[in-house]
């Protein structure tokens, strides 16, 4: 592997600025990586536009033209956020041929900004999972250890990240599934507050919940990236209207700082050495710490699981194999062409989420399960807000486990849910939160949560808290 594809973003861009290494140069120190590690299966699509675009840069640049930030340097984008004339499966047979006629905001804004598409990463199917094994292309490994997942949804994502295959990466985050992987993998992976990220080209699961979430090897590659995506957009209706600062200075005095522990982030479920690790690293911070409780912790699975379902079933509708999607073959009317073609089209966790979501919202269940379950979300957000009156930030561990075996947990959906007991809250809130790594030899991820439009606060918090822990 090449020496430079340890640095990190930054560094890459002002190299990429300076014209101590092209565009070329990099894109194809990557391509190679990526070949040398196909085992790891971060990838679906890799981009034939990479070396063009990389080239086309150079000669920009070259003419003496401020190519943008990110000068030149490619980023994985997670295969649920559309991209124009490359094809973004959602890691699915129903959009195995889809070649998008359109950017994300997101892909237009890194674009805008110098960027190359590098290729487009493994994911859980539609982004359901924890463990990026749902993916027709296969499961995503751990590059850290091989025999183990590499968490979910955006596990190739984090996985490219984590294996210097990418300098960083878009995934996205519904229920944890950027913060879960980046725990797994050792990097950061970051939920910026919902809204905050135009959602515009992200295929959708629960809007309500959705976000694109960057994925870094530290949190100063987190902001560079996050400061190049956010900010309103008028094509995506619920994206915050307020004008996006970017962040500037990273670091402050964190001595004044108070941070809430959450009790049942400790609890049950929680592994000892997750605990154990977790509560050290939050130990090791100069900031005054007290124990708070979020009961609501212990609903949020079955909370989560109903308000997703209900909102994917209905995104999900659309894939009825008239307009984009697969087409089964030897239908005999319009229903059995819609039955043929969403049998053999979703596989196995999307339509037990379909069949879930459709039971939810159905006459006579809707007030029992649906209704109630917003209601209960509207308590957990009222609870973390009380809280936050008190608190700066709210810390738990990302994920209950270390990293568990590929095959562990598919024949159990429960298990795979309970993966996701840390990180919803977030989501169900609207929350900003972070995943930062908490141990230098295990996958551990310290878990910050912030008060919602407190992105920036919390990314220069994280920038501190991951100075202490490196000294550690
Ligand atoms: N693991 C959760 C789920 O399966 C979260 C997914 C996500 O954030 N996209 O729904």
């Amino acid at each position: 592997m090449k020496k430079i594809l340890r640095f990190s973003a930054k560094k890459q861009a002002e190299l990429l600025k300076k014209g101590e290494v092209s565009s070329r140069e990099l894109v194809e120190a990557y391509l190679e990586r990526i070949e040398e590690r196909r085992d790891i299966n971060a990838f679906i699509t890799i981009s034939d536009e990479a070396l063009s675009e990389a080239k086309r840069m150079d000669s920009v640049r070259a003419g003496g033209e401020n190519v943008g930030p990110l000068s030149g340097l490619p980023v994985a984008i997670k295969d649920n956020i559309v991209t124009k004339g490359i094809r973004t499966t959602c890691a699915s047979k129903m959009l195995e041929k889809f070649v998008p006629p359109f950017d994300a905001t997101v892909v237009e804004k890194i674009k805008g900004s110098g960027g190359i598409v590098l290729g487009k990463t493994n994911m859980d199917e539609f982004a359901m999972g924890s463990s990026s094994e749902w993916s027709i292309f296969g499961a995503v490994k751990n590059p850290l250890d091989t025999t183990l997942t590499a968490g979910g949804s955006s596990g190739g994502s984090a996985a490219a990240v984590a294996d210097f295959q990418a300098p960083f990466a878009l995934g996205s985050d519904t229920g944890g599934s950027a913060r879960l992987p980046a725990s797994f993998c050792s990097i950061v992976g970051f939920k910026p507050t919902y809204g905050r990220v135009s959602r515009y080209g992200l295929v959708a699961f629960a809007s309500s919940l959705d976000q694109i979430a960057p994925l870094a090897r530290n949190v100063e590659d987190i902001a560079f990236l996050f400061n190049i995506i956010a900010g309103p957009d008028e094509r995506d209706s619920t994206s915050i209207k307020e004008p996006f600062v970017p962040l500037e200075n990273l670091g402050f005095d964190i001595s004044k700082v108070k941070l809430g522990m959450v009790k049942e982030g400790l609890g049950e479920g929680v592994e000892k050495r997750v605990r154990d690790v977790v509560v050290r690293a939050i130990e090791m911070l100069p900031s005054a710490v007290d124990e708070v409780s979020v009961p609501e912790v212990n609903y949020s699975v079955p909370i989560y699981y109903v308000i997703s379902t209900a909102e994917a079933s209905s995104n999900l509708a659309r894939y009825d194999g008239i307009r984009y999607s697969y087409r089964a073959d030897g239908y005999s009317d319009l229903k059995d062409l819609y039955i043929k073609t969403r049998t053999e089209g979703f596989g196995e966790e999307v339509k037990r989420r379909i069949m879930i979501g459709t039971f939810v919202l159905s006459s006579g269940y809707y007030e029992a399960y649906f209704l109630r379950a917003q209601k209960a979300r509207r308590l957990i957000r009222d609870r973390l807000d009380t809280l936050f009156e008190r608190f700066d930030f709210l810390v738990m561990p990302t994920s209950p486990t270390v990293p568990f075996r590929l095959g562990e947990k598919l024949s159990d959906p429960l298990a795979m849910y309970m993966s996701d007991m840390l990180t919803i809250i977030a989501n169900l809130g609207g929350y900003p939160a972070i995943s930062l790594p908490a141990s230098k030899k295990e996958s551990i991820g310290l878990q910050i949560i912030a008060p919602r439009m407190e992105d920036d606060r919390l990314l220069r918090f994280a920038f501190e808290v991951e100075k202490a822990l490196s000294a550690m």
